[in-house]
């Protein structure tokens, strides 16, 4: 059955493996080497530098609703 199924498979449609294929990532820089059809890639966030992996928050979450809401209370405070 095994044979049959290797005989079966078509020689020259199946994309070349390259073990050594490069994962960039392009907000931190970081480079993988992980096995895929693509031999250059990128990705915009990485296990090294995304949010949940690092337990950092992000800049731009800082300043969210949350922040401008507790700001304008603190403000309305002030002003009684
Ligand atoms: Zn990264």
């Amino acid at each position: 059955m095994i044979l049959y199924t290797l005989v079966a498979m078509k020689a020259a449609i199946h994309p070349v493996m390259h073990a050594d294929a490069k994962t960039k990532c392009s907000s931190c820089g970081a480079v993988y080497l992980i096995p895929s059809t693509i031999k250059d890639q990128s990705v915009e966030i990485c296990r090294a530098c995304h949010p949940i992996y690092t337990g950092k928050q992000q800049k731009d979450l800082k300043g969210g609703r949350v922040e401008r809401f507790r700001k304008r209370m603190a403000a309305g405070k002030k002003e009684k």
